[in-house]
């Protein structure tokens, strides 16, 4: 499958925001990863530093295309969370280092964010509100304690927190994050679960339009899905779940969701969706430069990769900014080897279904917690505002962060159930 946005290539209205984010991203992670490792002190997580990209160049930064600047927040934290999350420094900098690097998924919640996805769909960089970017610095070192903790945490993996910032434009703050769905595999159904029903229907009539569509809790409901865990993995699961959930809940945050992805391992991937999808987010349009080739049919070997790879570490070594990458970036076939000790991401990527026996079952599912940087008072606040203008009609009023997390809980927790559960069930119902 893989999400597929529009390219954004040299003619993409946001190429000149990418290439800076691209090229500022580049700089920073390899200055930092150029020096020797260290312990983090804690002055790391309120450090940050300012850079400013023209076209000539300076001692500090190499020349660029535009003018710009940038702005790295905790660096050696995000190195860190890096390592701890078991990226492999050159392979982070190559994912994010191809010449077209990004598709754009453009702004698919209500909030306004951006989404681009790296070349090898790897990472994500969504653009964030200011608000998100305030907390997401206030909770570092929370975070990054928890992440110590719990190094199978369904939350996002933050990679990066920056900031840029044209001439007279304004200020873009992103983070860099895992994208959870794999680049190798379709994904057959999309769900973002929240544990509320109202509102969280997307109208199942739009679905022949938009095949691809990210379903919702009340969809979800209608299919009588489960996940079949198995009593080992959903043990597993739920427990990481409450750890995660009491977190989010401590720091005050809400309106996080479940993303769920699931891969049929039946339908494998024949359907090739990808073409199709791009249509998803691209009605109609004509995509502009380079004609789109199936991306993996672009994929180098893996001995070019290999080769990039050494390339990239000898280049941090040597303590050199990384230079551009002029071919395409590999589209993995398949995991990062040491990723496969993360529990939730550990059968290619996901979690696979499980029976009761303990045989496996027929999907994968690709999850985590998303979204998690709305601060309970700054939707109140939003709410209050919203309060003196004509209410939208499907406003729901925000309920505070404890309510919020038991709902989310009990709500997850109550969707695991394994296959032969199901149909004893539904003997049972029959015999009745
Ligand atoms: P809103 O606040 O309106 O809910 P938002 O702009 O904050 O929207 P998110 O809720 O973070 O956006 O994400 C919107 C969609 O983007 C998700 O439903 C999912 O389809 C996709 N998405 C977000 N994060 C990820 C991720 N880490 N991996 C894969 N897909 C993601
Ligand atoms: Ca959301
Ligand atoms: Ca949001």
């Amino acid at each position: 499958r893989v999400v597929v946005g529009t390219k954004v290539d040299m003619h993409h209205v946001n190429w000149v925001t990418a290439y800076n984010m691209l090229t500022g991203i580049r700089f920073t992670v390899s200055r930092t990863n150029a020096k020797l490792d260290r312990e983090l002190t804690d002055a790391d997580f309120d450090a940050r530093h300012k850079f400013s990209f023209d076209i000539t160049g300076n001692e500090l930064t190499p020349s660029a295309k535009y003018d710009f600047k940038f702005k790295d927040y905790a660096p050696w934290v995000f190195r860190h969370l890096r390592a701890k999350f078991m990226l492999d420094p050159a392979d982070y900098l190559m994912s994010l280092t191809s010449k077209y690097i990004l598709s754009e998924l453009g702004s698919p919640g209500k909030s306004g964010s951006f989404f681009y996805f790296s070349r090898d769909y790897k990472y994500i960089i969504k653009t964030i509100h200011h608000a998100e970017h305030k907390l997401l610095r206030k909770i570092l070192r929370e975070y990054y304690a928890h992440i110590e903790r719990n190094p199978n945490t369904l939350i996002s993996q933050f990679y990066g927190l920056h900031r840029v910032k044209i001439p007279y434009g304004r200020k873009i703050h992103f983070v860099v994050m895992n994208n959870l769905f794999p680049p190798h595999r379709d994904i057959h159904q999309t769900f973002d679960l929240k544990g509320s029903t109202i509102g969280r229907d997307f109208k199942e009539e739009d679905l022949e339009k938009n095949p691809r569509a990210t379903l919702k809790d009340l969809n979800w409901l209608r299919r009588d899905n489960h996940f079949e865990f198995g009593p080992r993995k959903k043990s597993l699961f739920i427990e990481q779940m409450k750890r995660d959930v009491a977190l989010l809940q401590k720091l005050k945050i809400m309106d996080y969701s479940m993303l769920v992805g699931i891969h049929d391992l039946e339908k494998g991937n024949e359907e090739n969706l990808r073409d199709k999808t791009l249509q998803v987010f691209n009605p109609g349009g004509e995509l502009e430069g380079e004609p789109q080739l199936n991306p993996i049919s672009r994929t180098p070997s893996k001995l070019e990769h290999a080769r990039k790879a050494k390339e990239l570490r000898q280049i941090i070594r040597r303590e050199k900014p990384v230079p551009m990458d002029k071919s395409t970036s590999k589209m993995p076939d398949e995991m990062l080897e040491e990723r496969k000790n993360l529990v939730f991401y550990s059968d290619d990527g996901g979690f696979r279904a499980t029976h009761e026996d303990g045989q496996p079952g027929e999907e994968i599912y690709y999850l985590g917690i998303i979204d998690c940087l709305t601060h309970y008072g700054f939707v109140k606040r939003a709410e209050h505002l919203w309060k003196g203008m004509s209410a939208p009609k499907n406003q729901i009023s925000p309920i505070p962060p404890e309510p919020y997390g038991e709902r989310f809980m009990k709500f997850i927790s109550g969707l695991s159930k394994t296959k032969e559960e199901v149909e004893r069930e539904a003997q049972a119902s029959e015999q009745l």
